[in-house]
């Protein structure tokens, strides 16, 4: 059982419906808004902690909305659209968003997203600032900043280190190159995806055994990386 409250903004009613039944089959509550006014509404005085969110809607643009509650709120948001663009996918995600899903997608899928979103957002709520991060076979001491993955050392640059640390942090959630290259050049890091794509590659061939089949790093072609997690 969860005790999150998940809001579904979509004005198709079918849609609504199937998601809403497939989230309470799974134990959570769910609310639903067909229009963004409504949604704004349930989202200031209802106790909502997660959206997930139609980009086309009646009233408003579903991109205009993120970009509102984003204003004051880092609640989980994910967006559920049928608008299959790189572009809208890259500009969702640096919008805030925390996951993309494109229709048609499968109940299976839609939970597992809910889940990483849910999990990451109690992480960041709850828990005291870790020491350690752990997934799969690897392991940050984020004190004496050292990756081991085994429980073997692994020796990484500072920027390595970095770029880990923010995967470690997002685990599940694809991160935009805009975003990586923000958080990891600062304001002024320009387009400069190819200084990121070396650098992935360099972090890759420390941490996957076989780079042909990955099992920490995916590549979301044209949008970003996304870090599996166990
Ligand atoms: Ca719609």
């Amino acid at each position: 059982m969860y005790h999150e409250t998940i809001l579904i903004i979509e004005d198709d009613v079918q849609i609504s419906s199937f998601i809403r039944y497939a989230l309470e089959l799974e134990g959570f509550k769910a609310e639903e808004a067909p229009d963004a006014e409504t949604a704004m509404k349930k989202i200031l005085s209802d106790q909502i902690d997660l959206l997930l969110l139609d980009l086309g809607l009646p009233d408003m643009d579903g991109m205009e909305l993120l970009k509102e509650v984003r204003k004051w709120s880092e609640m989980p948001i994910i967006i559920v659209s049928a608008r299959d663009q790189d572009q809208e996918k890259v500009n969702a995600l640096d919008a805030g968003a925390d996951d993309y899903l494109t229709k048609p997608f499968s109940a299976a899928e839609l939970l597992a997203r809910i889940r990483v979103a849910v999990r990451h957002s109690n992480k960041m709520n709850r828990e005291p600032a870790p020491v350690f991060l752990e997934n799969k076979d690897l392991k940050m001491d984020l004190e004496k900043h050292l990756v081991y993955k085994k429980g073997e050392e692994l020796h990484v640059t500072r920027k390595e280190y970095d770029l880990l640390l923010l995967f470690m942090e997002n685990l599940g959630k694809v991160l935009t190159y805009g975003f990586i290259l923000k958080k990891l050049y600062g304001k002024n890091y320009g387009s400069d995806t190819q200084a990121l794509r070396a650098l992935m590659a360099g972090l890759r061939r420390k941490i996957e055994d076989n780079p042909a089949k990955p099992e920490y790093f995916l590549t979301e072609i044209g949008i970003g990386y996304r870090m599996l997690e166990k």
